[in-house]
Order: C-alpha cells, then structure tokens, then sequence
C-alpha cells in the first residue's frame, strides 16, 4: 500500500532495524521503545488491523506468533514476553497496518491500562 509506513519498511524505502525476514513475516526493533526489548512483528500482506484479519489469513497470523517467540528467544526474553496488537484509535492504534508488539526485559504490570 503506498501511503503506509509499515510497508515503506518492508520495501526498504524507510529503514529499520530488521531482527527477522522470510516471506511472509518482517520483524523489527520499535524506534520507541517501551521496555528494554520491545520489537514488531508484521505480515508483509498489508491487513489494516486485528478486526481486518480475514479467514484466509489465519495461518500468517499464527506464523507472526511463532516468528515472534523465536525472536524473542534471540533476544533474551524467551521466558517471559508481552504481545500487544492495538485495535482501533481508541485502543493506540496509529500504525494502520496489522503489527503484533513484543516487549520483554522488565516486570511488566497487569492491567496494562
Ligand atoms: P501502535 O500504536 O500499536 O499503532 O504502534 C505503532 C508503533 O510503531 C509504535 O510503538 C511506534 O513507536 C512504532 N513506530 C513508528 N514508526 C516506526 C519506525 N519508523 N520504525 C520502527 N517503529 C516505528
Ligand atoms: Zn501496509
């Protein structure tokens, strides 16, 4: 999609901070980081968001979960990570392309308000 960020990084037309490609799956280091880990796994298939997912696309959403444990196992945190996927502006969301966070290396509260 040409107006969106996230696939200007999958494209490379945006640099980032690659820890995983294939293809179908990109992950990268979030450039504001909320914890001492803290990375996005995304498809490289543009979907707007969690409520967007189609049920073709059921598997490529599973695969950014098990791309994204094996990257945080690389990173450190594979004992104890959060998964975060915004929905919506009401919830966060400013990056209009479906985008699972994880975040690790710190005690991380419940509720995540
Ligand atoms: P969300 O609020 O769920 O839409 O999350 C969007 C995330 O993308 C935020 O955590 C931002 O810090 C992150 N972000 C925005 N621009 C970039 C970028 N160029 N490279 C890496 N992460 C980014
Ligand atoms: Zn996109």
């Amino acid at each position: 999609m040409d107006d969106c960020l996230f696939c200007k990084i999958i494209n490379g037309d945006i640099p980032s901070d690659t820890l995983y490609e294939d293809d179908d799956v990109f992950a990268f280091r979030d450039i504001n980081p909320q914890a001492p880990v803290h990375f996005l796994v995304i498809p490289k298939k543009h979907i707007s968001g969690p409520a967007a997912v189609a049920a073709e696309d059921e598997k490529l959403i599973g695969k950014m979960m098990r791309v994204g444990a094996e990257v945080a196992r690389r990173e450190g945190i594979g004992d104890g990570f959060r998964l975060v996927y915004n929905n919506g502006a009401d919830a966060g969301q400013v990056v209009f392309h479906i985008h699972m966070h994880i975040l690790g290396g710190r005690d991380l509260t419940w509720p995540p308000g």
